[in-house]
């Protein structure tokens, strides 16, 4: 049987197999969470004209002075007329600052005396917010790659964008295999279980950007494992297998995606849990046989396919690794990565992690509250208490 490949050669492997998908234009209101596919500058200036950033009074700089009131500039109507030396105009936040004024006044510091209006010295640019502040015309304001949030697309907005080039959102299959799976809300009939990964894995497709266009569960049968999984190699981009890859007498995805033709990339990982996983290609569609024990399948999902779905995205790579103290001793594999599922907190001197409970690859309940994953390298002895290991934030 082939040696196990180390974590981070498979998670390089995926990649380079990752292509990225064509983009599509996508209108602001449907952008969050998109990737954006072109790098977004600033057609003109950000304020795009001088404005006051205070109520008060426009005048031009000089020394206090009682001014007669000769109009007002409000935000979205501006002054039809220059203010000449010796003037002031009312003026509100936001609104055009009016040829002629340089300084704005805010009106706590004013008094109206007789229709006129008193002011105290005004310095040139006081209280004004200058065109281009903020952005400058032409300037780079989003990179390419960037996912789209709350800021970027408010960002977009002010720049006048009605929509913009967003790589593609990969398609994905989730298909879990097994004779001993039932929808959640059926009974369970003697040796049954629930299908959890359908749902878990959807979830964190649909996390990762993605949109599931099919989801299935395939009885351990060679001619219905071909059937299923030919049917979704034509509608994704990506397939996720659930169970079914390690060697048993039932175990039919690796033949069946074989004689399909998909190529095999790598199988076997040194990592627990998931040292079952499977990697391969057709084309360019990327097919992961995951392991079906539930903890396994969502933590080579986490570790191999989001990087893939964010990478076909055209999304630039997310890095969340940092370290962290580990406040319990862990015991090292002598042979696998172990990724262990942890609690995480910011103390004063960083983060801790500690596992949430027992890490079998059945105990779904250790992914509830896991913050981050610890990354307890292969080896001998252990990782005692108060040692800094490495980890992923998970979000
Ligand atoms: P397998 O990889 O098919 O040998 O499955 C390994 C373990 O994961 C077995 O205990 C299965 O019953 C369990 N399992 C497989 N698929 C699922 C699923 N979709 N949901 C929950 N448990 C599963
Ligand atoms: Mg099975």
């Amino acid at each position: 049987m082939a040696a196990l490949i180390d974590v981070a050669r498979a998670r390089a492997l995926v990649l380079d197999w990752a292509a990225l998908l064509p983009s599509e234009p996508v209108g602001l209101a449907d952008a969050l969470g998109r990737v954006i596919a072109e790098d977004a500058t600033s057609d003109g200036d950000l304020p795009p004209f001088d404005s006051s950033a205070m109520d008060g009074y426009a005048v031009s700089a000089g020394p206090g002075a009682e001014l007669p009131v000769v109009g007002e500039s409000r935000a979205g109507h501006p002054a039809g007329r220059t203010l000449r030396t010796g003037e002031a105009m009312v003026i509100s936040t936001g609104a055009q600052v009016p040829a002629g004024a340089d300084a704005v006044v805010p009106v706590e510091r004013t008094e109206v005396v007789d229709g006129r209006v008193r002011v105290p010295d005004a310095a040139p640019g006081d209280h004004v917010r200058r065109a281009g502040e903020d952005v400058r015309a032409g300037t780079l304001v989003i990179r390419a790659g960037t996912a789209l949030g709350p800021a970027e697309l408010g960002v977009l907005a002010a720049l006048g964008r009605p929509e913009v080039a967003c790589g593609r959102r990969p398609r994905v299959t989730v298909a879990v295999t097994g004779d001993e799976l039932v929808e959640p809300g059926t009974p369970l009939a003697p040796g049954q279980i629930r299908d959890s990964n359908a749902y878990s894995l959807s979830a964190q497709a649909e996390r990762a950007g993605a949109t599931v266009v099919r989801r299935e569960v395939v009885p351990d049968d060679p001619e219905a494992t071909r059937r299923a999984l030919e049917a979704a190699l034509e509608e994704s981009d990506v397939v996720c297998v659930s169970g079914g890859v390690s060697v048993g007498p039932h175990d039919h995805v690796k033949p069946a995606l074989i004689d399909i033709g998909v190529e095999e990339v790598f199988w076997r990982v040194a990592l627990k849990p998931g040292k079952p996983t499977w990697f391969g290609v057709l084309g360019e569609k990327l097919v992961f046989g995951l392991p079906g024990n539930p903890v396994s399948a969502m933590v080579t999902f986490h570790l191999f396919v989001r990087p893939a779905l964010r990478r076909l995205a055209g999304a630039e790579p997310l890095d969340t690794r940092t370290n962290a103290v580990l406040d319990r001793r862990v015991e090292r594999q002598p042979e696998r990565d172990e990724v262990v599922r942890c609690r995480l907190e910011a103390r004063a001197d960083g983060w801790h992690v500690e596992p949430t409970k027992e890490q079998g690859s059945h105990v779904l309940t250790s992914m509830l509250g896991a913050g981050a994953f610890a990354l307890v390298e292969a080896g001998e002895g252990a990782v005692e208490a108060g040692s800094s290991v490495p980890i992923e934030l998970l979000f």
